[in-house]
């Protein structure tokens, strides 16, 4: 299997190289092919995201990403998005568990409209101005996807997210359009919430949710709040996906302040990577993945942020012994 590996900036290559790590010690034949994008791609080749990448991403449909540094303010767009949007990776999945707390459900997110087009002007000197677009062909296809998902994952609700009561055509046609889309799963309970409420929902009550519909700045907020339900950033996994693509990057950032560190938590690029080994039909490879971070985080082999000493590379390389025995089992 071939997969684009984009290292990004920041805890990036460090994050990304302890997941291929994991991920070859599986055993599965993997050819990575790396290709440049962020601010690192654009320091060195002039351009945040060279098409040769965005090009190698459609040839082979997979790809494993760091996260970009996108500086606020400044005329730099974002390359996620323009990554997200050129790909039309339409549904970001990003799925917040503990099963300690019996917590268990998955945000899809829209990802390629709305106010993160960043369709902005000044109106005035004195006057900056967004476009918040949504449209119906964006809506249905991240509809459907999440009650295909909903289905296929044997869950039975889904919930829509929004904030229809304020801007009744925006997020009224989000609303209008998800509910059509679940008439197509009679079996799948509909259920839709103030996006405000769901916020202290997800807080408050975690367990009474199963699948998250939602607009794409409401996803990105409602997924870091329910990140902090699975240890912070440093665990929470995300893929994004479109017809026939996937990419997999995990919900935080770059973290500049802890680039090079080698402290940056790389479970949840890891767990991203398995998200991606799930989507091509690696399950049992994906499952030792998941089990091997749950072994290892409780043993205590963890980087600082969940309270360990370990390094990103010494989790790292935990994981991928504890999947490499795995692997050697199932082989005997
Ligand atoms: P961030 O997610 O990088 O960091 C937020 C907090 O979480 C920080 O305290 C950081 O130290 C911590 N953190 C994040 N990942 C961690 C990890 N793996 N291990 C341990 N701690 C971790 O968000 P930010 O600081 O707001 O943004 C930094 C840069 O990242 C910005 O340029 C922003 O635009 C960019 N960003 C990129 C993506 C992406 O590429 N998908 C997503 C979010 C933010």
């Amino acid at each position: 299997m071939k997969i684009i590996l984009i290292q990004g900036d920041g805890i990036g290559p460090e994050v990304t190289m302890a997941a291929v790590e994991v991920v070859d010690s599986t055993g599965i034949s993997i050819d990575w092919i790396e290709k440049p994008a962020g601010l690192g791609s654009l320091n060195k080749y002039g351009e945040v995201v060279p098409e040769e990448t965005i090009q190698a991403i459609r040839d082979h449909g997979a790809a494993l990403k760091g996260p970009f540094t996108t500086p606020s303010g400044g005329n730099q767009k974002s390359a996620n998005f323009y990554i997200r949007q050129k790909l039309q990776l339409f549904a970001c999945v990003r799925p917040i568990y503990d099963t300690k707390r019996n917590i268990d459900f998955v945000i899809v997110r829209e990802n390629t409209e709305e106010l993160y087009a960043a369709i902005e002007w000044m109106s005035s000197p004195q006057v900056a101005t967004a476009a918040r677009i949504t449209t119906q062909s964006g809506t249905d296809r991240v509809a459907d996807f999440a009650f295909k998902l909903c289905q296929a994952q044997g869950r039975n609700k889904v919930t829509i997210v929004h904030k229809a009561n304020n801007l009744k055509l925006t997020e009224g046609m989000f609303l209008n359009r998800s509910r059509v889309a679940g008439r197509a799963y009679p079996n799948i309970v509909i259920e839709d919430m103030l996006v405000d409420t769901a916020a202290l929902n997800v807080v408050q009550v975690p367990t009474q949710f199963d699948v998250i519909v939602t607009s794409n700045t409401f996803g990105d907020i409602l997924s870091s709040v329910g990140a902090t339900l699975m240890g912070g950033l440093g665990v929470a996994p995300s893929a994004s996906f479109g017809d026939n693509l996937i990419v997999s990057e995990a919900t935080h950032g770059s973290a500049p302040e802890l680039a090079n560190s080698n402290r940056a938590n790389p479970n949840a690029m890891i767990s991203s990577a398995a998200m991606l080994l799930d989507a091509k039909g690696y399950v049992s490879e994906a499952s030792w993945i998941r089990k091997a971070i749950i072994e290892s985080t409780e043993e205590n082999i963890v980087t600082p942020d969940l309270g360990g000493m370990a390094s990103t590379q010494e989790v790292g390389r935990e994981i991928a012994n504890r999947v490499k025995n795995m692997s050697l089992q199932t082989r005997k």
